[in-house]
């Protein structure tokens, strides 16, 4: 795999970065301390790279597959004594509204909650604007189907014209049961129908969280929190939780770069999604193309 493919016909896609630097300051979701974000405009091929600007020498830590050091709860990259936590929100965004190439300057370890979903970053993305590079996008192409599973958790991604996924949320909960979702992921389809989506909490698992030392940050408006009894606060979609397990798909899938499979998903999470991301790259050829984004 690497080398490169070139499709026939159209005009190429290009590869896109920010007009202009955005910052942003919020409070992080696990830790619960505030972080000052800066998302810069970078060269094309750069693609996603944080820098923890509080750290001595400034490091770096490239936002791909290879980096990823936890995914418990939450997607962490590393790169030596240097890591980002809950990284994928910010990255679903990023991929969702077709972004390249961006520098993420972080003055602490995690990346700020926001409203608990991609809102808070697009909303920054829109406001600094995006400019083409004259330089065609890159995509991973499967040439054949791959799959990962574990503890009754699969996923299947299959060769495809454009990034699809389709997801089944299965829960014996009372209150939230089965939840199904399939989305063609564009720049209209996830602003519109993903960004919003919200980290689902139970109730119950809110105290050992605490324990853990997760979830600091959170509250009733940056997540969904469900009790056996009803949801304690108003959804923004019907069906928020499979929706934001979605988001959580584009955002892990985005440390691959741009990818050309539909993916079908039953009940996984941030660790499957990094082991189907593993099959992938075996299975793929990077390819410039044609398309809708
Ligand atoms: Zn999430």
């Amino acid at each position: 795999m690497d080398h490169l493919v070139e499709e026939e016909g159209g005009t190429l896609t290009e590869q896109q970065t920010l007009r202009v630097p955005v910052a942003y300051t919020g409070k992080t979701l696990h830790s619960g301390i505030p972080v000052c974000m800066r998302l810069l405009p970078a060269p094309a091929h750069t693609g996603i790279v944080f820098r923890r600007t509080d750290l001595p020498g400034e490091p770096e830590i490239p936002a791909t597959v290879e980096h990823i050091v936890s995914t418990n709860r939450n997607t962490t990259l590393g790169n030596g004594v240097a890591q980002v936590m809950t990284v994928e929100h910010l990255i679903a965004a990023l991929r969702g509204m077709g972004v390249d190439n961006v520098i993420v300057e972080l003055d602490a370890g995690e990346i700020p909650l926001g409203d608990g979903s991609a809102q808070t970053f697009v909303d920054i993305l829109q406001k600094a604007g995006l400019s083409k590079q004259a330089v065609p996008r890159r995509y991973f192409r499967l040439h054949k189907a791959v799959w990962v599973s574990k503890n009754g958790s699969h996923m299947i991604a299959l060769p495809a014209e454009e990034l699809k996924i389709t997801y089944t949320f299965v829960t014996d909960h009372p209150v939230v049961g089965t939840q199904f979702g399939e989305y063609t992921i564009t720049e209209t389809v996830f602003e519109r129908e993903l960004a919003k989506a919200r980290t689902l909490v139970f109730g119950r698992d809110i105290e050992c969280l605490q324990q853990q030392g997760l979830g600091r940050g959170g509250d009733l408006d940056c997540v969904v929190i469900v009790d056996d009894d009803g949801y304690r606060n108003a959804l923004r979609y019907e069906d928020e939780i499979v929706r934001h397990k979605i988001l959580d798909v584009v955002g892990d899938m985005g440390l691959l770069g741009f990818l050309r499979a539909h993916i079908f998903a039953v009940r996984s999470g941030h660790r499957l999604n990094k082991g189907l991301m593993q099959e992938i790259r075996k299975h793929s050829n990077l390819t410039i193309g044609v398309g809708n984004r």
